[in-house]
């Protein structure tokens, strides 16, 4: 049904169930899909002053342990490590940028994730839907 699928993983417990959609809606061929996840920018979590640790470093930290995580998750599901795609910014529209960068016809994504439940949809959902140009599939994860 796809030829090219992203989808975005936030490393919670939930990807797991998202990771399966995605796996079912490419027919089983994992080669077809791509794996996301956007490390969020160190400084722009933080309101304090934190000029005292190195940010610099904290934030290449962060980005090679999510890589190392990605690239082991892709390993598991027999895609190739190429399309396990580790970037920084703001998790919505580097999701869809991406997107339009690798010609995806298809992002899947969790309904909820570590925003939790006080909103009908995830605040990421919401953000990459605005915009998107491929279909974007939620898979609903959590409570109910
Ligand atoms: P949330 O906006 O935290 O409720 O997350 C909803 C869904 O967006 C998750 O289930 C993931 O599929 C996706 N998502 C959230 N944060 C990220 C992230 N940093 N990188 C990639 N995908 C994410």
């Amino acid at each position: 049904m796809y030829n090219t699928i992203l989808v975005a993983v936030d490393l919670s417990k939930d990807s797991l169930k998202v990771l399966d959609k995605a796996i079912a809606a490419a027919n089983g061929d994992n080669s077809n899909i791509h794996l996301v996840h956007v490390v969020e920018p160190v400084a722009a979590a933080y309101s304090m002053d934190i000029y005292a640790i190195n940010i610099t470093e904290l934030q290449q930290e962060a980005i090679s342990m999510t890589e190392k995580k990605l690239k082991e998750i892709a390993k598991q599901l027999g895609i190739d490590e190429i399309k396990a795609h580790t970037l920084l910014g703001a998790p919505g529209p580097e999701i869809r940028n991406l997107a339009a960068e690798i010609n995806a016809d298809a992002i899947v994504i969790g309904s909820h994730g570590h925003s939790g439940w006080k909103i009908l949809l995830g605040s990421t959902a919401i953000k990459v839907l605005h915009g998107a140009t491929c279909d974007v599939l939620t898979v609903h994860v959590g409570e109910g």
